[in-house]
């Protein structure tokens, strides 16, 4: 480039602080406020390359001052951001037509943010439907460039927006929740596994269904033969569904939403189980504590407990609670399965919160297996932070 036209792109650009270039050329996507020496004026969310201190370009990033992660970077090398835009949704459909056999599961996530290359976007397949989620300034201007990508590079003809998250808020974002193209069905049937499932979309919690559980779901469907189980925060019934055809004798639900637990039954209903099957409407937590828990496999997979990081050490007493009451009371040789999507509560600290609820039931726990997301939900290695979902599974003599 001639030296005048280096010159006035670098004063449109984003120049980081010495030696804050090191994150970003281990590709890492956020550009913390503190990490940047000079902004250009430039309109809310709008893309800008990024250069060191020393003046080398290090790619391309959306921006938003209003927020601490100031930056994320969408390119890292010279490529044009909308060109590696339409690359990265391609990368990441052929990923997904690699690990799915569309006839026994049409139901994944298509693009998991950072682990997709994607900051602040995620698209969900729910059979025909797409959901996206939008979490930044930046991504929310992309908008129509990524239904139009979507539509040109998927068989689907139906987008819907569900963008509801607290993080839109520091983004000076509102939620958005509608259609992007074409209509909802009045019945949105899913296959996972060869199972089916009814998603609502538009009123269920996240996106609709819970996509990163899948691989627990089958672990749960492979250990329930002959089993009596108990599925808390059973939400619409996907543990339970799985553990009543893996053969499960009884398989009780709990969770505090009435809606909820109508859906679970219908899910019941449409895989034709004939298992012992009961619904209770109630508290988790008081459930734990009234009930004798005559239970071969427990299931604990509730809500994020801890949302922001204040929220840490009253989450880590939730989770201790409910593990606990399980540990104590639940009979010789059975097995818990314990989860917790909290990302403020890392792996290493949730086990020493099982290990402080089993130490405090003074049983004999061994750890049988770890589980993490689901395929579809990838960790961008240099990006660690996507890794939220954390589970044990327990043995207790
Ligand atoms: N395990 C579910 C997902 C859980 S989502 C699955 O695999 O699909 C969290 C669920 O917990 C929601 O359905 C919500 O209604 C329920 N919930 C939240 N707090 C609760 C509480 N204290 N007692 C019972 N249910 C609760």
């Amino acid at each position: 480039m001639h030296k005048n036209n280096l010159e006035s792109t670098k004063k449109s650009s984003v120049v980081l602080k010495a030696g804050k270039e090191k994150a970003i050329k281990n590709r890492h996507h956020w550009i913390f406020s503190g990490a940047v020496k000079h902004l250009p004026d430039f309109e809310k969310g709008a893309i800008l390359p990024v250069f060191s201190a020393d003046g080398e370009l290090l790619g391309s990033a959306y921006f938003n001052k209003k927020t601490s992660i100031t930056g994320r970077m969408l390119t890292f090398d010279s490529v044009s951001p909308l060109q590696a835009i339409e690359n990265n949704i391609q990368e990441a459909i052929t990923f997904r037509q690699e690990l799915f056999d569309r006839n026994s599961t049409n139901a994944y996530r298509l693009i998991n943010g950072e682990g997709d290359m994607l900051p602040g976007l995620i698209v969900d397949v729910y059979n025909n439907v797409l959901v996206l989620q939008i979490a930044t300034l930046g991504m929310e201007r992309l908008k129509s460039t990524i239904v139009e990508l979507l539509l040109k590079k998927t068989s689907s003809h139906c987008i819907y927006e569900k963008s509801e998250m607290p993080s839109r808020y520091e983004e000076g974002l509102k939620d958005c929740k509608g259609m992007l193209f074409g209509s909802l069905p009045d019945r949105l049937i899913i296959t996972e596994n060869n199972l089916q499932f009814i998603v609502d979309i538009e009123h269920g919690q996240k996106t609709g269904f819970f996509l990163d559980q899948r691989e627990n779901r089958k672990l749960v469907h492979s250990l329930s033969n002959n089993k009596r189980v108990l599925n808390c925060f059973s939400y619409t019934g996907g543990f339970t569904v799985y553990a009543a055809h893996g053969g499960a004798t009884l398989v009780d639900s709990v969770d505090s939403s009435e809606q909820a637990l109508e859906f679970a039954k219908s899910n019941c209903s449409l895989n034709h189980l004939k298992t012992n099957l009961n619904f209770y409407a109630d508290d988790v937590f008081s459930f734990l504590r009234t009930n004798d828990l005559a239970y071969d496999f427990v299931i604990l997979d509730p809500p994020a407990f801890a949302k922001k990081k204040d929220d840490v050490i009253k989450a880590c007493r939730g989770y201790k609670d409910i593990n606990r009451l399980v540990l104590q009371k639940i009979p010789h040789r059975s097995f818990l399965l314990t989860c917790s999507c909290s990302y403020y509560v890392d792996e290493q600290l949730f086990q020493k919160v099982v290990f402080q609820a089993a130490l405090e039931a003074g049983r004999t726990v061994r750890i049988i297996q770890k589980h993490h997301l689901a395929f579809d939900h990838p960790i961008n290695i240099y990006h660690p932070e996507g890794n939220y979902l954390k589970s044990l599974l327990l043995y207790i003599e």
